[in-house]
């Protein structure tokens, strides 16, 4: 359905996009991965001519989009795209912003628009939304009325870039639940992503963008599972931090607890292991290191690939070692490391626990 070759950008003579290929066949659903700066962002917006490359081509259907009489206004219908930040208009109720489109451009009735925009908004699970305006909408329903608003257009495509990135982490899967949905649909889909988890359990295919071309690409098995160049190796073993500034105020624990779950799901941490670690956090700051007046920092750190996963917790006010304590909490704290930790360091007025 795609085929892109030797797609090359430039930005004031700053090569981004040096050699893009591609293809991509109807249906697909392709994650984009890689470190920020790399272009992923930009190869988006190649495709739908929100940018003009400096050379290659782009066929769609085997037609060059590239080429002086291609007709742009005809390649945006069938191409949609959902962005970072939602971009509704804050004047119009959500049923308004998703029947925009479908009167203006495609000349629909008023009264088909709006059927179909309510079919849209049940299929995204805001159907009692419609008469909402975006001022009143958390930043996760935004994101599902801008993916209604897309699909209103009826695309054969949907581009993706970080739908999730702009949104609070609690609020980071039920936009995830709605592109899955469409997934399995039978939309060709592109998706730039941070969610590992998504882009492994959802896409069809991986591409792995780094220095100006697709990298690697691949089944999200063997790009997550044993990825074969060097680059695509690290950017898969690298750490992915989690950090949270803990006070005794009463509603930090559940603001911790809802972020670190969206965190551990995003990342992958296995049920057993995110059991353990809440115990771990638990014990410490709920009985050998209550946090003082000024907080604790703390910060987890894992690998995805590896498994590999460590809990810091950085006092701001000096500290004694739990684990040289002589008494019950004590105890019952150095039981605990003992069986789920690898090692346990306590310097500086910082624990360091890394889990088996
Ligand atoms: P990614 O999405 O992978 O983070 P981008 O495609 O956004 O990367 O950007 C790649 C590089 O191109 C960055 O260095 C960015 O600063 C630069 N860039 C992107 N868009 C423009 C632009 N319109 N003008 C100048 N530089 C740009
Ligand atoms: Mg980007």
């Amino acid at each position: 359905m795609i085929r892109i070759n030797h797609l090359s950008k430039s930005f004031g003579g700053v090569p981004v996009l040096r050699d893009v290929c591609a293809h991509i066949r109807r249906g697909e659903v392709i994650s984009i991965i890689g470190p920020s700066g790399t272009g992923k962002s930009t190869f988006l917006r190649c495709l739908n001519r929100l940018e003009t490359p400096d050379g290659g081509e782009i066929l769609i259907d085997g037609c060059n989009i590239l080429a002086p009489h291609a007709d742009v206004l005809a390649l945006r219908l069938r191409m949609g795209m959902v962005f970072q930040s939602f971009n509704l208009f804050s004047h119009l109720s959500v049923v308004e912003n998703i029947m925009l489109g479908p009167v203006k451009l495609l000349r629909h009735t008023r009264a088909a628009a709006g059927t179909r925009a309510m079919e849209l908004l049940e299929m995204v699970g805001l159907r009692d939304k419609a008469t909402a305006y975006p001022a009143q909408l958390s930043g996760g329903q935004k994101q599902r009325v801008a993916i209604a608003r897309t699909l209103a257009m009826n695309p054969e495509i949907v581009l993706f870039d970080e739908p999730t990135s702009a949104l609070d982490p609690t609020m980071v899967s039920e936009v995830l639940a709605v592109i899955q949905r469409l997934a399995s649909s039978g939309i060709t889909m592109l998706v730039v992503t941070h969610e590992m988890k998504f882009a492994r359990d959802v896409s069809s295919r991986v591409f792995y963008m780094d220095e100006g071309v697709i990298y690697e690409e691949g089944a999200p098995a063997d790009i997550f599972g044993s990825p074969k160049r060097e680059k695509t190796r690290a950017f898969i073993h690298r750490l992915s931090t989690f950090r949270f500034h803990f006070t005794p105020a009463p509603q930090d624990a559940r603001t911790l607890n809802a972020q670190f779950t969206a965190f551990a799901e995003a990342h992958l941490i296995q049920p057993f292991r995110l059991h353990n670690l809440a115990m771990l956090m638990d014990a410490l700051y709920s009985t050998v290191l209550p946090p003082t007046e000024a907080g604790i920092d703390i910060t987890v750190n894992c690998a995805e690939a590896t498994g590999y996963l460590d809990l810091e917790f950085r006092y701001l006010s000096p500290i004694t070692d739990p684990l040289s304590r002589h008494d019950e909490a004590g105890d019952t704290f150095r039981l605990l490391t003992r069986r789920l930790c690898e090692s346990c360091i306590c310097a500086d007025n910082a624990i360091r626990l890394v889990l088996k």
